[in-house]
């Protein structure tokens, strides 16, 4: 007979493993974890390619407006181990370079488009007290005009989702700036932005060794034990008085951290949740690699123009001074993706954004809700399909930890908290 552990991970990405953690910290010791590759680590992981550190699910940079997060991370990787850095973001249109985000920096364009950028603004439907749209490309023309729409958020939109923003919904947009038009019309004219105004995310730390694999790996060590390697779920059953994941590993509850597309085929999953599950889209991101010269101090570069087929470039060496001079790469979605375009490396990760097509939420919702009912807790980017970052994965394990009767991991948290948090 296989042990009946009391609780099953699906995953070993940052989510599956904080929550691994988390239940090791409030004591629980019956828990093992499956994931599908031969390594951990998911969408956080780091390959060295020659001397550069290259974060293979593209650019990951640890900040988070949960001060709980930071506690958690910095009692298992000090501070100390990180270098902070003020974000310094770039947007590549019509041959320049202007800082982001470009409601606020509208006045660093040649004089012609910063009138017409303007005029977009104060004639856009906000502007003009009509109500919001429920679709991203409507609200993008509503919140910003049809000039910036058309030439640089519809663009850029396109680019980095692969589906259409008119299919998209609008209840994920706190992750986009939301300045007011007397905001981005005084930007333009005073040529500054008020701080308060900006987006969140004004600075962020980074690993001043490796990438940002470091912080995935200082979580998983203390489970590292747990982990099944090349384990990936396919099934999940009813058993006697617990749930039977691939037949064997007999468990009081399962935590899913992974697409629910790869457990579907399940017999436990009704055709109407098969259905539900079907009809939530995702994309696929290539990360790939290159060496050239770069001048430019930013972190990360906007691009919009449909002429490259990247949506955003890093420059590893300004957020990661141990790692070659020369290395940059590119986010790309696998629709426009071309190899052999100068790449000395290149990733492709299946699963990259959960895309908000309309109606997700209720979709997610429903699946969710069918799961819980059965003792099977979806859990972060996938199990949750939404659009989270790491940090917010750790928070949500944070959160079911609670309501699981787990909160006593506040207890094992080492306090390094620093003095200086954003
Ligand atoms: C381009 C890009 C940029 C990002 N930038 C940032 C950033 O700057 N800061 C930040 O904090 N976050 C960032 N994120 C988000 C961050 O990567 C994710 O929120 C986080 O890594 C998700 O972790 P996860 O464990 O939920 O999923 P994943 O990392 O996808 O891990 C899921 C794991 O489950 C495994 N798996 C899949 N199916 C199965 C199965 N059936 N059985 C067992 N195992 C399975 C996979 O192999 C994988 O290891 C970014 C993401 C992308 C794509």
């Amino acid at each position: 007979m296989t042990p009946l552990y009391e609780y099953v991970i699906i995953g070993g990405g940052i989510t599956g493993i904080s929550m691994a953690r988390l239940l090791q910290m409030a004591g629980v010791r019956s828990v093992r974890v499956l994931e599908a590759a031969p390594e951990a680590g998911g969408l956080c992981r780091t390959k060295r390619v020659g001397g550069h550190y290259l974060d293979i699910g593209g650019g990951h940079f640890l900040c988070t407006k949960y001060p709980e997060v930071y506690d958690f991370v910095f009692s298992h990787i000090p501070k100390s181990e990180f270098n902070f850095f003020p974000r310094v973001s770039t947007i590549a249109l019509d041959g320049i370079e202007l800082d982001y985000p470009l409601e606020s920096n509208i006045w660093q364009m040649p004089l012609e488009r910063q009138v017409e950028y303007l005029i977009s603004v104060v004639q856009n439907g906000e502007a003009r007290g009509l109500p919001a749209p429920r679709d991203f490309e409507g609200w993008i023309r509503w919140k910003l005009g049809d000039r910036i729409a058309e030439t640089y958020m519809l663009p850029y939109n396109r680019k980095i989702w692969g589906v259409e923003p008119q299919e998209m919904d609008v209840d994920w947009l706190h992750k986009i700036p939301r300045l007011a038009v007397e905001d981005i019309v005084s930007a333009c004219l005073e040529h500054t932005a008020d701080a308060e105004k900006m987006p969140s995310h004004q600075g962020f730390y980074y690993p001043k060794h490796g990438g940002y694999q470091e912080v995935f790996d200082a979580l998983l060590n203390p489970v590292a034990d747990w982990v099944d390697y090349s384990a990936p779920a396919q099934t999940i059953e009813q058993g006697d008085g617990c749930l039977v994941v691939n037949g064997k590993y007999r468990a009081r509850r399962v935590i899913n951290t992974a697409p629910w597309h790869t457990l579907a085929a399940s017999p436990l999953f009704p055709p109407h949740i098969r259905s539900l599950i079907a009809s939530l889209r995702h994309n696929t991101v290539v990360v790939s690699l290159h060496e050239e010269d770069y001048q430019t101090p930013a972190h990360w570069t906007y691009v919009p123009s449909l002429d490259e087929p990247h949506h955003r470039n890093f420059y590893i060496h300004n957020f990661a001074p141990h790692s070659d001079p020369r290395g940059v790469y590119h986010e790309t979605n696998s629709q426009r993706w071309q190899s052999g375009r100068g790449e000395v490396y290149s990733h492709p990760n299946e699963y990259a954004y959960p895309l908000p097509t309309i109606g997700w939420a209720d979709t997610i919702n429903q699946i969710l809700d069918w799961a819980q009912s059965l003792n099977i807790h979806g859990l972060g980017r996938w199990g949750q399909w939404e659009y989270f970052n790491s940090d917010v994965c750790i928070y949500q394990a944070m959160q079911l930890a609670c309501k699981l009767g787990h909160e006593s991991y506040v207890d094992a948290i080492v306090d390094d908290k620093p003095e200086d948090l954003l």
